[in-house]
C-alpha cells in the first residue's frame, strides 16, 4: 500500500483532497492530529527550511496509543456527542503536530522519508493558524399563546451552551475559529400590527405564522440582534425562504442567513446532528462572507453544489471545510 497521510476521523482539520496533496491546519500554540497509512518503517519528519538556521515552525511527535492519548481522547469524546460512529482507524501510525510559529498560507511540510530507497514517500502541508474569535448570539423567537403570554416559537429545548459546544466542535478543529456566546435571552414577541404589515395583510393585527418568512421578517428581527455579537441567529419552528408572485412563501428551508444584516434564522430539527450542521452552515455563510471588487455590501459564503459531506453544501449531510475555503474565507490568520 502506498504511504499516505489521512485524517484521524472525518472533518478533523486534515484535508486529504487539498490541491497539491494532503494538508492540515494546526492552531498556533496548539496541536492537531494526523495519521499515516501504509507507512511502517518510514521516518516522519518536518522538512528542513532552505534557509540556514531558520527555526522549525512546527513539531511532530508519534503517539504510542492514539485512543488513550489525552487530548486526542478528549476530542474523540467530544465528537462522539454528535457522531457515535466516530472511531480512530487502527493499523495506521498516529501523530500529533504542534503549531509553534505561523508560516504563511503555504505553511510547513512534513515528509515521510524512506531510508531504504532514500525517497520521500508521502508529504503533508501544515498551515499554522492563529485563532479567530467570533461571538454569536442565539435567540429563540417568541410568539404569544392563547392567553397572550409570550411563548417560544421553537419547540426544541433551548440549550445555548450545548449549541455553542457543537459549533466549536465543527469549526475549531477545521478553522481555529473559536466561538463564544453573546445574548441568549429569547427575542421579544413582535408587535402584532407590525406582523400584519410584514405579511401585507389588510387586518390591523396578526399573530406570527408557523412558518416564518425570512424575507418578510428579517428586518423586524434585525432590530433584536445582539449588537455586541458578530452575528445573531434566531431559532424558530419553521423558516420560509423566497416569495412567490402572490406573496406566498416559495419553500420551507432549514435556515437562512443575511450576511449584511448579520442575522440568520434556523428551523427546528429533531435530529441533533442535522440541527448542529444547519446552525454551523448558516453561521458559515456569515463567517466566510466576502466583498466582490468594487462592492460595498458583503456576499455570504456561497452555497456549494459538490461533495455532500461539505458543511457549506446546500442541504448537505456533513461538515467538512476544505483547507482552501478555510484559509481563503473563514480564517485567513496564517
Ligand atoms: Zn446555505
Amino acid at each position: 500500500m502506498a504511504a499516505a497521510f489521512k485524517e484521524v476521523w472525518k472533518w478533523s482539520g486534515v484535508d486529504e483532497k487539498a490541491g497539491g496533496g494532503p494538508a492540515m491546519i494546526v492552531p498556533h500554540g496548539g496541536v492537531n492530529f494526523v495519521q499515516l497509512e501504509g507507512g511502517s518503517g518510514l521516518v516522519v519528519r518536518v522538512k528542513k527550511s532552505a534557509k540556514a538556521n531558520s527555526r522549525a515552525k512546527i513539531r511532530i511527535t508519534e503517539l504510542a496509543d492514539a485512543v488513550t492519548h489525552g487530548e486526542l481522547a478528549t476530542r474523540r469524546q467530544a465528537q462522539l456527542m454528535l457522531r457515535p460512529e466516530c472511531s480512530v482507524p487502527g493499523g495506521r501510525r498516529t501523530f500529533a503536530v504542534f503549531g509553534d510559529i505561523p508560516a504563511g498560507a503555504q505553511g510547513a511540510e512534513v515528509e515521510a522519508f524512506n531510508p531504504g530507497t532514500q525517497s520521500v514517500d508521502a508529504r503533508l502541508r501544515v498551515v499554522v493558524l492563529k485563532p479567530r474569535a467570533v461571538k454569536i448570539s442565539l435567540r429563540v423567537l417568541q410568539t404569544v399563546d392563547e392567553s397572550n403570554k409570550p411563548a417560544p416559537h421553537s419547540k426544541l429545548k433551548f440549550e445555548p451552551e450545548r449549541l455553542l459546544a457543537y459549533l466549536n466542535l465543527i469549526l475549531t478543529p477545521q478553522t481555529n475559529i473559536v466561538v463564544s456566546l453573546g445574548v441568549t435571552a429569547p427575542a421579544a414577541p413582535l408587535d402584532e400590527a407590525r406582523i400584519a404589515k410584514a405579511l401585507d395583510l389588510k387586518a390591523a393585527k396578526a399573530r406570527l405564522p408557523e412558518v416564518v418568512s425570512f424575507d418578510r421578517f428579517k428586518d423586524l428581527l434585525a432590530a433584536q440582534r445582539d449588537t455586541d455579537a458578530a452575528c445573531t441567529i434566531f431559532l424558530m419552528k419553521k423558516v420560509g425562504s423566497g416569495l412567490n408572485q402572490n406573496g406566498s412563501i416559495s419553500k420551507e428551508v432549514l435556515g437562512r442567513m443575511d450576511s449584511n444584516l448579520n442575522i440568520g434564522m434556523v428551523a427546528d430539527n429533531e435530529d441533533t446532528f442535522f440541527y448542529a450542521r444547519t446552525l454551523a452552515h448558516e453561521f458559515g455563510h456569515f463567517l466566510g462572507r466576502y466583498r466582490k471588487d468594487g462592492e460595498k455590501t458583503y456576499s455570504g459564503f456561497d452555497d456549494l453544489r459538490t461533495d455532500s459531506d461539505q458543511l457549506m453544501r446546500q442541504g448537505g449531510s456533513g461538515w467538512r471545510i476544505p483547507l482552501e475555503h478555510c484559509i481563503g474565507y473563514f480564517n485567513p490568520n496564517y
